[in-house]
């Protein structure tokens, strides 16, 4: 009984498995193909992992065995095109931790977006913060990576204003509320929140850092009509200050990305959690 383990894992995209070798710029601690989702799961459980939801895992009245809570983070609207199925296939119980700039469209899943736009265009005019700037795209791999640090580097905020010349071509990544509330009304999946436009907290001044966090769980809990229990730090980023927010805001636990088990003497609102990453099965994931 000491010896069982309680984990959390964090995913983000899931496309079929052939989308992941034509991306220009590979990202495998961002998406995982449908296949290996599936091979993951049935990895955690011939291992002798039960897979749980968050709650229940936190929950240390819980019987004994290895416990695994599998989540979602920012809102792909992949989740409910081909994560769900998956985990409804399987019984896979899930928590998605919504930004909610990407169903209210404020947001932009970037980096598909600029992979969109430099494959179709020959170059690209950016309205950068220090004034107008044209990348060439006739090497699109090398063109995607301009553009992401050009964006990076400005703040991720700043990206609709960036990109602003092709507004009319961006393809929405994000979940609409339309399939976030499908997904709140299935019992398999559970809604957490992610701040408002996914910045790095600890970054922010206090009444900035608390309205990110606050007007989110809000967000969530009036749209969607569900409790919304548990925090995702954006980035993993937290602070002293940070942590205190997402107390007050009414959270119950809070997630980051330092990767190990959780322990018993774990604080609730600093949960340790493992990156899946595409092409390492769930052994190395938890693990390594
Ligand atoms: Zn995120």
């Amino acid at each position: 009984m000491s010896d069982a383990r309680r984990a959390v894992v964090m995913l983000h995209s899931v496309v079929p498995d052939r989308e992941l070798d034509a991306r220009l710029v590979p990202r495998p601690r961002q998406e995982l193909g449908t296949e290996e989702l599936r091979r993951f799961v049935h990895d955690a459980r011939a291992a002798g992992w039960s897979i749980v939801g968050l709650s229940e895992l936190l929950d240390t009245s819980g019987s004994g065995g290895h416990r695994l809570a599998v989540t979602f983070d920012d809102g792909y609207r992949d989740f409910a095109d081909h994560a769900l199925p998956v985990l409804r296939a399987l019984d896979v119980p899930a928590t998605l931790f919504v930004t909610t700039g990407y169903p209210d469209r404020t947001l932009l899943h970037v980096s598909l977006v600029v992979e969109d736009l430099v494959r179709s265009r020959a170059a690209l005019r950016l309205r950068t913060p220090d004034g107008p700037r044209t990348v060439e795209c006739h090497d699109p791999v090398d063109a995607a990576t301009q553009v992401n640090r050009i964006i990076w580097e400005a703040g991720l905020d700043t990206a609709t204003e960036i990109l602003g010349d092709y507004r009319e071509e961006w393809v929405d990544y994000g979940l609409t509320w339309e399939q976030l509330h499908e997904i709140a009304r299935d019992p398999l999946t559970t809604i957490g929140g992610h701040t408002t436009s996914h910045p790095f907290l600890p970054a922010l001044d206090p009444q900035a850092c608390a309205a990110e966090i606050d007007g989110n769980r809000r967000r969530l809990r009036t749209e969607l009509g569900v409790p919304v229990e548990h925090f995702a730090y954006p980035f993993g980023r937290h602070s002293d200050t940070v942590v205190q927010a997402v107390r007050r805001a009414g959270y119950a636990a809070a997630v980051t990305t330092e990767p190990r088990d959780v322990d018993a003497r774990d604080a609730l609102h600093v949960l340790p959690r493992f990156c899946a990453e595409s092409g390492r099965p769930f052994a190395a994931t938890v693990d390594g």
